[in-house]
């Protein structure tokens, strides 16, 4: 742990370049999910960039991972800005006084996956959540045709218990089974989800 902050404090800037040295100490559990995650979420250029990003010194621009990656500068740009909306990295601008043009300056934040997994284990949850609320707070009514769409009370009335689709008639669809196992999910995610956060206070 004290070996963290040493080298929290440790960073410093670059005197031979313009970089700022951004390296983030981050476990072993951040690095692995980070890497799973830009994976899955945004496929394996980004992931590809994101690793360049990890195992950098400092800042480093797209020109530089592009010569790394020997990836096109567009696509690495692209990944770039994938990683900035997640929000997983940073930039910084500067203008090049002999050239004129921008130069960017990119950070990853490694860090944030923490609080990204939280974020999501969260949206999940409330979707299952107001779709537990939808199912109890609804009657619904099939034609009993797996092809046709369930409605809920108010369209069937409106229909004369006739089905649009097929024209069959509505009958009252039970919903219990449904209710259960969305019951079911989010006690899951909820544990899934204190299990997160037990790991995640672990490790920090
Ligand atoms: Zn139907």
């Amino acid at each position: 742990m004290s070996r963290d902050e040493v080298d929290k404090k440790g960073n410093k800037k670059d005197a031979s370049s313009s970089k700022i040295a951004s390296k983030i100490n981050i476990s072993e559990r951040q690095r692995q999910t980070l890497i799973e995650v830009v994976d899955d979420i945004a496929g394996e250029e980004v992931k590809q960039v994101t690793l360049v990003l990890l195992n950098a010194d400092g800042e480093t621009t797209d020109e530089e991972i592009s010569e790394k990656l020997d990836m096109r500068l567009n696509q690495v740009r692209k990944s770039l800005y994938k990683l900035y909306d997640l929000p997983l990295a940073t930039f910084r601008r500067i203008r090049d006084k002999s050239t004129g043009w921008f130069v960017y300056f990119w950070t990853l934040h490694p860090e944030r996956i923490d609080m990204f997994v939280e974020k999501k284990q969260q949206e999940v949850l409330e979707k299952l959540n107001s779709r537990l609320d939808y199912e109890e707070n609804n009657m619904f009514f099939t034609c009993n045709n797996p092809e046709c769409p369930r409605v809920i009370f108010q369209e069937a009335m409106d229909n004369n218990f006739e089905c649009e689709h097929c024209g069959g008639r509505l009958e009252a669809f039970d919903n219990e089974q449904l209710i259960t196992v969305l019951k079911e999910k989010i006690i899951e995610l909820e544990e899934v989800k204190k299990k997160t956060q037990k790991i995640m206070k672990g490790e920090k």
